[in-house]
C-alpha cells in the first residue's frame, strides 16, 4: 500500500523543507516524491542536512513541470489545505482519508497522490480543483498554517496508521499463554473463597458482596492458564501457614 502513495511538492521554495519532507516520508515508510516547479535547488546542504540520512529520495524525486504530469497516473489526487477555499469541495479530515487508503490502494495500478502547496501561499485554485478531495489538518483557526515538512510528517503517519491497522494482529497464541477457561476460573474462586474463611478474611454470614468485588476484579485480568496455577500456588501455601492458627 504504501508504496503506492506519492507526495507531491508543488513549487517548493525552500531545499531544507524538500530535505525534511524526504526524513518524513522515509520515517514512514513512504518514497515516491515528485517535485513540481520547485523554486529552489533541490540537492543541496541544506536539503540533505534536513533529510538525515533520507536524501536517497531526494536523488531519487522525479521533477515535473505541472501538476497535471505529476498526477497523471494517479488514480486519486488529494490536496492538502491549511485554508477553505471559495468552492467547497469534498473535505476529509487526515484520518477519513487514512481510512480511504487500503481499500483505494488494492488495484495493482492504484497510486494515490497527496499534494501540498508552496510555503508562501499553497495551493492554486487551479491546482485544488485538480484533485479529488482536500484534506486539513485540524489545527488552531488563528494559527492553521503548518511547515510544508510537518504537514507531511501528520499525513504520512497516518498513511503508516492506516497500513500497520491492516496487518493481521497475531493471534492470541503466538505471544502468550491460553487463557483461563471458565471452569479453572471457578475452581479458583471456590480455592480463593476456602482460604479467606480459613484466614478469617471473610465470613460467608456477612458477605458484604467480596466474593462478587474479587470475582470482577479476576475477571477483568483475563487470567492465563500459568497465572492461574501461580495464583493457586499462593492460596495453597497461604492456607498451609494458616493451618496452625486454625488448630
Ligand atoms: N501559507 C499557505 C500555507 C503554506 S504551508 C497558505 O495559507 O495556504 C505549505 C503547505 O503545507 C500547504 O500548501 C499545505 O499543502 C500544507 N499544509 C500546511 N498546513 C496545513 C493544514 N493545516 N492542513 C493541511 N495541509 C496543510
Amino acid at each position: 500500500m504504501l508504496e503506492r502513495i506519492r507526495i507531491v511538492l508543488i513549487g517548493t521554495s525552500h531545499p531544507g523543507n524538500i530535505g525534511g519532507v524526504a526524513r518524513a516520508m522515509h520515517n514512514m515508510g513512504l518514497a515516491d516524491l515528485a517535485l513540481v516547479a520547485p523554486r529552489c535547488d533541490v540537492i543541496t546542504q541544506d536539503s540533505i542536512s534536513r533529510a538525515s540520512g533520507a536524501d536517497h529520495l531526494l536523488h531519487q524525486a522525479t521533477l515535473h513541470a505541472s501538476i497535471e504530469e505529476a498526477i497523471a497516473d494517479c488514480t486519486l489526487a488529494v490536496g492538502a489545505s491549511a485554508r477553505s477555499r471559495t468552492l467547497p469541495w469534498p473535505m476529509l479530515s487526515p484520518r477519513e482519508l487514512a481510512a480511504r487508503l487500503p481499500q483505494e490502494c488494492k488495484p495493482d495500478n492504484a497510486r494515490v497522490a497527496l499534494v501540498f502547496g508552496r510555503e508562501d501561499s499553497g495551493l492554486t485554485n487551479t491546482e485544488l480543483q485538480r484533485c479529488h478531495a482536500h484534506v486539513h489538518i485540524p489545527t488552531n483557526a488563528d494559527f492553521s498554517s503548518l511547515n510544508l515538512a510537518a504537514a507531511v510528517q501528520v499525513l504520512a503517519y497516518e498513511c503508516r496508521m492506516a497500513w500497520l491497522g491492516q496487518i493481521e494482529p497475531p493471534t492470541v497464541t503466538d505471544e502468550q499463554d491460553e487463557r483461563a477457561t471458565h471452569e479453572e476460573l471457578e475452581r479458583y474462586f471456590e480455592h480463593l473463597e476456602r482460604t479467606l474463611v480459613a484466614i478469617e478474611f471473610h465470613d460467608p454470614d456477612q458477605p458484604r458482596q467480596l466474593m462478587a468485588r474479587l470475582r470482577r476484579l479476576y475477571l477483568r485480568a483475563r487470567p492465563e492458564k500459568m497465572e492461574m496455577n501461580i495464583l493457586r500456588g499462593i492460596l495453597s501455601a497461604t492456607e498451609k501457614a494458616a493451618l496452625p492458627r486454625q488448630r
